[in-house]
């Protein structure tokens, strides 16, 4: 640890701009192909991939910033686009889009220049748009919604830190996001700093923190999420995880980001050299749809997995984006090919203005039974619905279990067809049970 808290406390750059850039162009002089292209290659080669499809859209819109300044996350974050004007210089935005306003949703508008390169300007119905862009819907409070619904304020022992699991804790490290998704969980909280410019507040919350867990000797992992924890500073991370990874009891040390999909430009030399130096880390990176893995991502996930970190995804299921087996699989195959397990499919929690989002539970279900089976386990995620109220999350699956018949268990495998599996012994452990299996009675 090399730095003082109070060093530490400086607001994440926000716009306007620190490098003087203005968008122009229009949308109609753009022409940007759809799809992921190959990395250019070029005599001055920037320090990180450009795909053709973001260097035609820096061309267009960011003419007087050169290549290796769009590669640069600092710039990248000062000059995220954060108003709905921006935007229609660059999108043709819908009558819904355009309904959104300005301030009324919780959740602030924020997009890096990089991460709106990706959007088609004509579709508003485009996956990594929607994500992204406000629309009217966010303003409608719907039934079962809350601005809380997984309880999380009421399992918070200290400001900023979630304690609902026994041997784990959430730290809320910072209320700042790279580009802030419209579905998130956490709208109540984050983002907060981009327009009241309170960034520092988030880092006094730490040293109660920190003393939570030196104090209970049963948090044995500690995934540190926030906000975006890669919106913070190299020296600001160091300083956390140097701090945490001091407590004897404290073995595993996570990092929940979306930084690598929105901001890949984040993942530096200097930051894995921070990281580098906290094993044993792991990273789950908040991802959504196959167009996420662009050349840029695609190298900093290469970055990440290089410097010996286990990288897992988080995705949330989101209606008309990634709520057919077709995109998803196409989503985890390209993440396991950029050494991410997939990890947890998410139902999309019941936040406030978010049910244009919410698919029925049991299409998580039919996407997993779409994918067990027909593609290799390391490709399959679990469904899991996080109980509202903090009840945790709980794992759904699809019904492979068909019950008991005499002493031989009925399976269901992913064809439909059915198996049985001979087992003497269950009647017994399911004894306890009423309608035990004796006489052929499902036990459950
Ligand atoms: S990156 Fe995570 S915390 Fe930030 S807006 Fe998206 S879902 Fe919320």
């Amino acid at each position: 640890m090399t730095s003082s808290l109070a060093e530490l406390e400086q607001p994440p750059l926000e716009p306007p701009s620190l490098f003087g850039n203005t968008v122009s162009g229009t949308l109609h002089d753009l022409s940007i192909p759809i799809g992921v292209m190959p990395p250019l290659v070029r005599e001055s080669a920037p320090a990180f991939a450009v795909s053709e499809r973001s260097e035609a859209f820096r061309r267009r819109f960011y003419p007087d910033t050169n290549l290796k300044t769009w590669c640069d996350w600092h710039w990248q974050y000062a000059n995220r686009i954060t108003s709905l004007d921006q935007l229609g210089r660059m999108l043709r935005l819908s009558p819904e889009e355009l309904a959104a306003g300005t301030g009324l949703a919780a959740l602030p508008l924020a997009i890096t220049p990089y991460f709106a390169a990706q959007f088609n300007p004509d579709d508003p119905a485009d996956p990594l748009r929607r994500t992204m862009v406000p629309t009217v819907a966010e303003r409608t409070l719907n039934p079962g919604e809350s601005a809380d619904p997984l309880g999380e304020d009421g399992h918070s022992p200290v400001p900023g830190l979630v304690h609902r699991y026994p041997d784990r804790v959430l730290f809320l490290a910072t209320d700042t996001c790279a580009a802030y998704c419209r579905y998130c969980t956490r709208s109540r909280c984050v983002g907060k700093p981009h327009t009241a410019g309170t960034a520092g507040a988030t880092r006094k919350r730490w040293p109660a923190a920190i003393e939570y867990i030196k104090n209970h000797p049963e948090v044995r992992d500690v995934l540190i999420s926030g906000g975006d924890p890669l919106t913070m500073s190299d020296a600001a991370l160091d300083h956390l995880l140097s701090r945490l990874r001091s407590i004897p009891h404290v073995e595993i040390i996570r990092i929940g980001s979306k930084a690598p999909i929105v901001m890949p430009q984040r993942v530096t030399p200097s930051l894995l050299r921070v990281l580098r130096r906290y094993h044993p880390l792991l990273m789950s990176i908040h991802c959504t749809h196959p167009d996420e893995l662009t050349p840029e991502s695609t190298e900093a996930l290469r970055r990440l997995a290089d410097a010996g970190i286990p990288l897992g995804s988080q995705t949330v299921l989101l209606k008309g984006i990634n709520d057919n087996v077709a995109d998803m699989k196409s989503l985890l195959h390209g993440l396991l090919k950029s050494r991410v397990r997939p990890y947890y499919l998410y139902h999309c929690d019941p936040v406030q203005g978010t049910a244009h989002f919410r698919t029925p539970i049991f299409k998580g279900v039919d996407i997993i039974r779409g994918l067990r089976g027909h593609t290799s386990g390391y490709a399959v995620p679990t469904y899991v619905v996080d109980a509202p109220g903090g009840g945790g999350k709980i794992p759904l699956m699809p019904d492979y279990v068909q019950g008991y018949d005499g002493e031989d268990l009925v399976l269901r495998n992913y064809e439909g067809g059915l198996y049985r599996s001979y087992d003497p012994a269950a009647p017994a452990v399911c004894e306890p049970h009423a309608g035990t299996a004796q006489g052929g009675e499902p036990c459950w």
